[in-house]
Order: structure tokens, then C-alpha cells, then sequence
């Protein structure tokens, strides 16, 4: 049996940093999960047999139902600033090293959790999930999502640091890159060209007053902060010299759509406020290239797992500013509810640390969470 603060100190020292290999971490978790029974597959990144999926299952092969407890296993990247970084250090009663708060010090716990019940008192399944890469796009959670992956599951627990306070809402992430293209010239006579820069700066500013509108739709923003969907261009490159009319220009358009909002609906109207002003320039050509439509979370307040766990902590439903795996999980049938040790703003920065009794109150809730969904 393992204890949840000594297993986070052995997980941190395990560089998991997303563009480096998770397979020796995943090996561990194999280990562990293999340890207690459970039946653990792992599913490779296509291509890249370095970072690997694990899904681990307890509990009854043919049962449908039950809980799924997951997490990511990598980390925002680390450097000698850092006060611990893998080789984690106890201070009081504070852990600090990379990834204890997100999100090894949950994983831990939920590995606890598992080895603290009686598998065999299992009537429907316990599934662990830990993916690989999520800091740079949930690029594991979206491969079990979309690949072959069956997991039948009632409900699920992403243990993201939420101060162990139950999240059941946030933001969708939606990115489109625009390419212009137009026809280059001699910038003493612009007359002779089509300014890719120029079409460029009408549909950016077509686009802005496109998110002044979005902020006087009526909606329900459910807690959410800005309480409307937000626009954002975050990237803009083009020309190649400052004497001639610009041939290429290309930007980023962000989009963080609300819950119950159609993100590819949002980038259908984007794409179509752009493309209007890009073309007021006569010759201009624009295509769009959709990066990335990633859902909003939302369960309902009244799902099963909400009220329990709103019962267990004494927190009312709540929100986070930051994307999770959260929809993909929703997107294969579970409800969803972001619940984790540590706070966020302990996370991602040069001293990242969780407090020690977080730790084992997530092992803890964790362990009660497997009582009530499964056994
Ligand atoms: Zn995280």
C-alpha cells in the first residue's frame, strides 16, 4: 500500500515535461496499477511510441456504468529557476517540485484510492485514465476519444487542481489560422499590387467589432468570467520587406466559445466576418485552417456525481478560466466533474507546490467516490 505524498515525490521524479517521453512514468503506473489487479492497457501516440495512454480497469470486464478517474501525465516544461523540479522537496507541510500540483499529486492519489478498496467488492467498474501530452493541446485524451477505445463509463473525475472543489464548467478553445495571400509589387507604385497586410488589418478589425457584438449577446454565462465568449488575435506575420506591397500574411484567431455554444458554428460566422472585409481588397485570396475546436465543459447541476461530490466537499458547483480534458471524457459518455488537490495558481510557475493534507483529503474523497459509483 502506498501513501499519497511519497508517491507524488516519485512520480515528480519522473521528468515527465510534455515534449520529452511520459513511457518510463507510464511504466511505473503500470506497475502499480498491475499491483492491485486491475487490467491495464497502453495506447501509443500514433507514430511516436514515447508517449503512451494508460487505461487501467477494476472491477467487473462486462460491466457497464461506473467511474473513470483520469489525469494528465506530463508537465509545463521546467528550468534551474525552479526552486524544486524533479527532485521534490517537503517544506512545512508543503510538497514543491514540478507537477505536484498538475497533476501528479492527483494521480497519486487516485492510485491510492484504488489500492484502498476491495477489488473484489467491485459491482461495476473502476477505470483509471492518464494521457500523455495535454499542456500542448490534450493530444492523449483527444486520441482515446477518437480512437478505438469503448469505455462505457457513468461518470468521471479529472483530478486538474480545483482546491478539491467540484468544477463542472468551462470555456471551449477554438483556433483558426487565416492565410492571405495576395499579389506583390514595387512599393513605389502599391497600385500595382494587392496587399496582403492590408486585407489582413480590414478583417482583424472586422473580427473585433465581431467580439464587441459577442459580449452583447444574451446568454447564460453560468459564473463564467469575461461572462461572454472572448476573441482574441494572438498571432499576426507577414511581408517580406518594407519597400515592397506584401504577397503572404497569416494570424491567429482565438475563440473561448461559452458553454451550449457550437464552437464550429462560432468559426463558420468568424470565418465568414473575415473572409467579407479580407475581400473588400480587390484580388485578395484567404483560406482558413482549422487548428483547433475543442468543446466547453458543462454537467448539470443535478448529475449524480455533481451532487454527491457537492455533498462530500460542502462546495457548490463552480468554474475554472482554464481548458481541461473535461469535454473529450463528456464526448464519450461520461458526466465530467473537474475535482482536484492543490489550486491552480499554485500550479505552472517557478515554486509550484501542494499542500501535503491535500494530498491524502484527494485519496480520501477519491476512495468514498469508488464506494459510491461502484461497489
Ligand atoms: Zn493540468
Amino acid at each position: 500500500m502506498h501513501e499519497p505524498i511519497a508517491l507524488t515525490e516519485r512520480l515528480v521524479s519522473s521528468d515527465t515535461v510534455s515534449a520529452r517521453p511520459n513511457a518510463p512514468m507510464v511504466a511505473d503506473l503500470q506497475g502499480l496499477l498491475a499491483g492491485v489487479g486491475a487490467h491495464v492497457e497502453l495506447h501509443g501516440k500514433p507514430g511516436d511510441d514515447s508517449q503512451l495512454n494508460i487505461l487501467a480497469r477494476l472491477g467487473p470486464a462486462d460491466g457497464e456504468g461506473g467511474l473513470l478517474m483520469a489525469g494528465h501525465t506530463d508537465t509545463v516544461p521546467w528550468d534551474e529557476s525552479m526552486r524544486a523540479t524533479t527532485a521534490p522537496e517537503r517544506d512545512g507541510r508543503r510538497l514543491y517540485g514540478r507537477g505536484t500540483c498538475d497533476m501528479k499529486g492527483a494521480i497519486a492519489a487516485m492510485v491510492c484510492a484504488s489500492e484502498r478498496i476491495d477489488a473484489s467488492r467491485l459491482r461495476k467498474p473502476l477505470w483509471l485514465a492518464f494521457t500523455f501530452q495535454e499542456e500542448i493541446g490534450c493530444l492523449g485524451a483527444k486520441e482515446l476519444a477518437h480512437g478505438p477505445v469503448h469505455l462505457p463509463v457513468d461518470h468521471c473525475i479529472i483530478g486538474e487542481p480545483t482546491g478539491l472543489r467540484p468544477v463542472t464548467r468551462h470555456k471551449g478553445y477554438v483556433i483558426s489560422r487565416v492565410h492571405l495571400r495576395g499579389v506583390p509589387c514595387h512599393s513605389s507604385d502599391p497600385t500595382q499590387g494587392v496587399s496582403a497586410i492590408h486585407a489582413g488589418a480590414r478583417a482583424i478589425d472586422a473580427l473585433l467589432r465581431l467580439g464587441e457584438e459577442w459580449k452583447g449577446r444574451p446568454v447564460d454565462a453560468g459564473g463564467l468570467t469575461p461572462p461572454y465568449t472572448t476573441l482574441n488575435i494572438g498571432l499576426f506575420d507577414g511581408g517580406a520587406a518594407r519597400n515592397m506591397v506584401p504577397e503572404r500574411s497569416s494570424f491567429t484567431i482565438e475563440v473561448r466559445p461559452l458553454p451550449g455554444l457550437d464552437p464550429e458554428a462560432l468559426l463558420d460566422e468568424v470565418e465568414q466576418v473575415a473572409r467579407a472585409a479580407a475581400t473588400t481588397v480587390s484580388g485578395i485570396g484567404l483560406q482558413f485552417e482549422r487548428v483547433e475546436v475543442d468543446e466547453p465543459l458543462f454537467t448539470a447541476d443535478d448529475e449524480q456525481l455533481v451532487q454527491w461530490l457537492v455533498a462530500q466537499t460542502g462546495f457548490a458547483p463552480s468554474t475554472v478560466p482554464f481548458y481541461t480534458e473535461g469535454a473529450f471524457f463528456t464526448q464519450m459518455g461520461a458526466r465530467t466533474v473537474i475535482c482536484g488537490p492543490g489550486e491552480i495558481d499554485q500550479a505552472h510557475r517557478v515554486d509550484e507546490w501542494v499542500a501535503l493534507d491535500a494530498l491524502e483529503e484527494a485519496a480520501q474523497l477519491y476512495t468514498r467516490a469508488i464506494e459510491e459509483f461502484c461497489t
